[in-house]
Order: C-alpha cells, then structure tokens, then sequence
C-alpha cells in the first residue's frame, strides 16, 4: 500500500513537471527531415523543375491526412520578362464543415535571387529557413491533427510566391497570399497563424509590431505558452516590422500573426537571401520549439 501511495504520486507529480510538449505527439526529427527533402528538390522559384517536384511532394504528404485537398493553380504575368508564371497554393483542409477555423500557412516558395550574397547575386536560393522551414513544421503538424483533431477546423496553406518580388518591389512580394483572399476557401479562417524562418539553429523570435498590432492576444497567448512549455526562442519584446503573408489577411480585417526570426543568425542577418541559407544553419530543436507550441496552443482553442 505504501509502495502504491508512493508510486501514484510519483506519477503524479511526473504529470505535473512533464513539458506541453510531450502531450502533442510533435515529432521534430520527422519535420527535419521535411526540411531536408524540400532542399534534396532544388531550388523551388516559379516556374523552376524543383518547384514542380515540390508540388508532388506536397500533395503526396498531405492529401492522405487532409479532409479535403486542393491544388489552386494561377497564372501572373511575369513582371520581370515576356513569361507567364505557373503558381500553385497547396491547400489541406480540416474539418471544412466547421465555421470556427484558423488558417496555419508557411511560403513554400524561394527567392529567384541571392541579393545579399557577395559572390552569386543572381541565382536562386535554396532556401533552408526562408521557405522550408515553415513548410516542414506545418506538415508535421498536418500528421498530428489529422490523428487527433483540434476543436476548431484547420486549413494549412503553403502559399506560393511570396518571395518573387526584386527589392523593393513589394507589388511582386505576396503572390500565392494575395491571390488566395481574393479567392478563398469557405467558410474562411478568423485567425490566422503564419510561420516563416522558424528554423534557424539559433532561434530568437521576437514579436512582428505588425502582427501584435492585429492580434495582441493571440501573440500574448503563444508566446505565453511558449514560455509555459520552457522554450526561451519566444521573446515577448518587439523585433523588426514584416511584409509577409500575412499582411494581405489583415488589409481583409482578418486576425493575422507572423513567427519568424528574422535575426539569421544573429541582428545583422546575414544568412538572409544569401546562399548561406542551407540546411547545415537549421535545427529540429528549432523546428520543434515552434511545432510544438503551436500544436499546443491549437489543442487549447
Ligand atoms: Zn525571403
């Protein structure tokens, strides 16, 4: 009896210091290796053979797990020769009958260029944070709510385009986003959670005055739990303001979040739009970090 006594407690107590995270199931060797098979396709710019692949891939992990799966295609002129654009937002839709939903979305594109590298400015990334990361977290999580569903409906978006624009052409940034809420899926989202450069292996995610300035208490919320959850990458003080896909949900009157570090790796980025953004500077810590209090967030809505 006593050895039972102390037993259940020890349980108990064991319940009580076990992290968040180990309730979700977030498995950030699996997301790593999401990253990993991007980056194996190439670089993945519009029209390029990796961005094909990548649509396969896409479809080959998420059409199994969704409820309902939609490739939404569209053609832009290209801005910067006589081509035509093929663009494709990849759409995994859970529980589509509910009216209470959050969009989680990610770019799954890469940068056609280089601009800061000192040595090959001109050709494309492959783009192991700024692209893949977000992608990788977001299918994993695709995997566990397809197992065990969250109270309100899900639709993860990968978004197509968003990094196409040439600096300081912000018209030709946000492609796949600005498309999709002039054509969205419905019922649509009231909330929505973008990540983007959540990979870097030493992350820092400090808030987006943008996204804190649409949804203050969805940001106090994760990063509340982030801390919660003991993950010390969620800092709750300002970092850079961001044009990203979340801003054309917010011109629509929709709550819109960003998580991203966009210190890589450090205040000076230099990692950023170089082609020093390979899978070597990423981590599934990093991964799981993010994964995980998202995941845990989403089973607390
Ligand atoms: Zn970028």
């Amino acid at each position: 009896m006593r050895y039972n006594r102390t037993y259940i407690s020890i349980l108990i107590i064991l319940a009580c210091i076990l992290p968040v995270n180990a309730q979700t199931g977030f498995d950030a060797d699996r997301a790593f290796e999401d990253l990993l098979n991007q980056c194996d396709l190439g670089t993945r710019e519009p029209n390029s053979s990796g961005a094909k692949a990548s649509i396969k891939l896409f479809e080959d992990v998420l059409r199994p797990l969704a409820d309902s799966f939609h490739l939404q295609n569209f053609k832009l002129d290209d801005p910067y020769s006589d081509a035509q654009l093929d663009l494709t937002n990849i759409i995994a839709r859970f529980q589509p009958e509910k009216t209470e939903r959050i969009i989680l979305c990610a770019h799954w594109d890469t940068r056609p260029r280089a601009e800061y590298d000192d040595h090959s400015p001109d050709t494309p990334i492959i783009g192991a944070n700024d692209g893949a990361s977000g992608v990788a977290v977001l299918l994993e999580i695709a995997r566990q709510i397809s197992d065990a569903p969250t109270n309100p409906g899900i639709d993860i978006i990968l978004f197509d385009g968003e990094d196409y624009g040439e600096p300081g052409d912000l018209q030709h940034y946000l492609l796949g986003s600005r498309y999709y809420v002039d054509h969205p899926y419905l019922p649509l989202a009231q909330r929505v959670v973008l990540l983007d450069m959540v990979g870097d292996a030493e992350l820092t995610i400090k808030v987006d005055p943008v996204s804190y300035k649409s949804a203050p208490r969805m940001v106090e919320e994760i990063w509340a739990l982030a801390a919660e959850i003991g993950y010390d990458q969620f800092q709750l003080v300002a970092g850079a303001s961001m044009y990203d896909d979340h801003v054309p949900f917010i011109e629509k009157g929709i709550q819109a979040i960003d998580i991203i570090d966009f210190e890589y790796p450090g205040p000076d980025h230099s990692y950023w739009h170089t082609h020093e953004d390979t899978p070597d500077k990423c981590s599934p810590e990093s991964l799981e970090a993010v994964g995980n209090t998202v995941l845990s967030w989403l089973y607390r809505q």
